[in-house]
């Protein structure tokens, strides 16, 4: 089958590679119809993280079941299913509680949490590819209407729609709060888009990208360029000083300044101050671990020095971490199926797998106009 492989940094290429195979009796073939590059694999495409030259990339995947183990009995080949972007096992302390991105079995490493064709969440292919092999199926595929209606909404379902939706989650936002999203990406817009879906009286969406702002106003959110002066005086402005209930941070520690200088912290001290006082932030951007050995800079270091007397004082919550995207999922799809949410507004790009080494470059560049790209295998 063909598959895009991680060679190095900044460098992908499509390769034959074995057919993904049934290897336990509880897994399942997936012929992937789509497959969505994201924010995420852009950590491994960056070279930051220790991702094994070799590996197929892609965490974002739906498609058509291909076969079955000997152990699965509730999904069937020729299901459409939408395959969550976390592995989880289904039956540990953290997955019977529904934190399936925290499954502590599903890692080889003995660390909690698994993902397809991720560096550190186990050694699982990725699904940018013609085939993929899904552990514990029953458990971790989500069955979709038959036929092809649909499918740029229901591919946001592995990943960034129930990302989205958790950062609004994690900031515990209640309905006719006022919410601001760091970061107009994917995510963020996904966040805003959760927003408006469950009643927030308004949504902010700061960036500085005009391609991407132009897409938070097209779903009725408030969009500030952050190039055009401080963020949090232009929402302090627009609120009469009273800031928002609800922040939700979807950049990660690759935030930067206007000009394009890293600062991991700025747009954690931002959220701190535009958040009201006993408010919560919610933060699905990425942050890695501590790591001595670790290639990028940030992650060796490992400690980040934001304004925690502030957002002390404030009395404020802040939760953070991968999505549980079976927490959400089915609700979700519920809510595509019947019109209610429509997350592909942000898809710019549907391409074969050989154009995805062209297209990671320009989604790595933020090349204008380059907001979510899905790749079709089998096209
Ligand atoms: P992206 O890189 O496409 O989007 C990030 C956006 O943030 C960009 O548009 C960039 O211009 C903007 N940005 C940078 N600095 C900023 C600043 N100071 N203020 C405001 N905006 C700023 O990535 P994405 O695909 O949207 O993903 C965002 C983050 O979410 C990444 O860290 C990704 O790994 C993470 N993620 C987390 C989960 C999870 O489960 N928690 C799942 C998917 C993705
Ligand atoms: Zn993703």
């Amino acid at each position: 089958m063909k598959a895009l492989i991680y060679d190095a940094a900044f460098d992908v290429s499509v390769k034959e590679v074995p057919d993904a195979t049934v290897e336990r009796p509880t897994d399942a073939v997936v012929r992937i119809t789509s497959t969505n590059i994201c924010g995420s694999d852009l950590h491994m495409y960056e070279g930051r993280t220790d991702m094994e030259a070799g590996r197929v990339l892609g965490h974002e995947n739906m498609g058509i079941v291909e076969a079955v183990g000997d152990g699965v009995d509730r999904i069937k080949v020729g299901d459409r299913v939408s395959l969550p972007f976390n592995i989880a096992c289904g039956s540990c302390d953290h997955c019977v509680q529904g934190k399936t991105a925290f499954c502590l079995r599903a890692n080889q490493a003995g660390t909690a949490g698994a993902a397809f064709g991720f560096a550190s969440m186990g050694d699982y292919a990725g699904g940018q590819a013609e085939l993929l092999r899904v552990p514990w199926a029953d458990f971790n595929s989500l069955v979709l209407p038959e036929g092809t209606d649909k499918e740029l909404d229901y591919t946001m379902l592995s990943d960034i729609f129930p990302t989205g939706w958790h950062g609004v989650e994690l900031a515990q936002f209640e309905p006719g709060d006022s919410v601001a999203v760091w970061g107009a990406g994917p995510v963020g817009l996904m966040a805003a888009h959760s927003a408006r879906i469950r009643g927030a009286s308004e949504v902010f969406v700061v960036d500085q990208h005009a391609d991407r702002l132009a897409l938070a106003a097209s779903i009725g959110a408030t969009p500030v360029d952050f190039s055009a002066g401080d963020p949090v005086e232009q929402i302090m402005e627009a609120t009469g000083g009273r800031g928002v209930d609800r922040g939700v941070e979807a950049i990660g520690y690759q935030a930067h300044d206007s000009s394009g200088t890293e600062d991991p912290t700025l747009a954690l001290n931002q959220l701190v101050a535009v958040v009201k006082a006993t408010g919560g932030i919610g933060v699905v951007g990425v942050y890695l671990p501590q790591d001595p050995g670790a290639k990028d800079d940030l992650a060796k270091e490992g400690r980040l020095a934001f304004d925690y007397g502030t957002f002390w004082f404030k009395g404020q919550g802040m939760r953070t971490g991968q999505a549980n995207v079976k927490a959400y999922n089915r609700q979700l799809r519920d809510l595509i199926t019947s019109g209610v949410a429509t997350p592909s507004f942000l898809v710019s790009h549907e391409l074969g797998l050989d154009e995805a080494p062209a297209a990671y470059k320009k989604f790595d560049d933020r090349e204008d106009g380059w907001t979510k790209v899905v790749l079709h295998p089998g096209e």
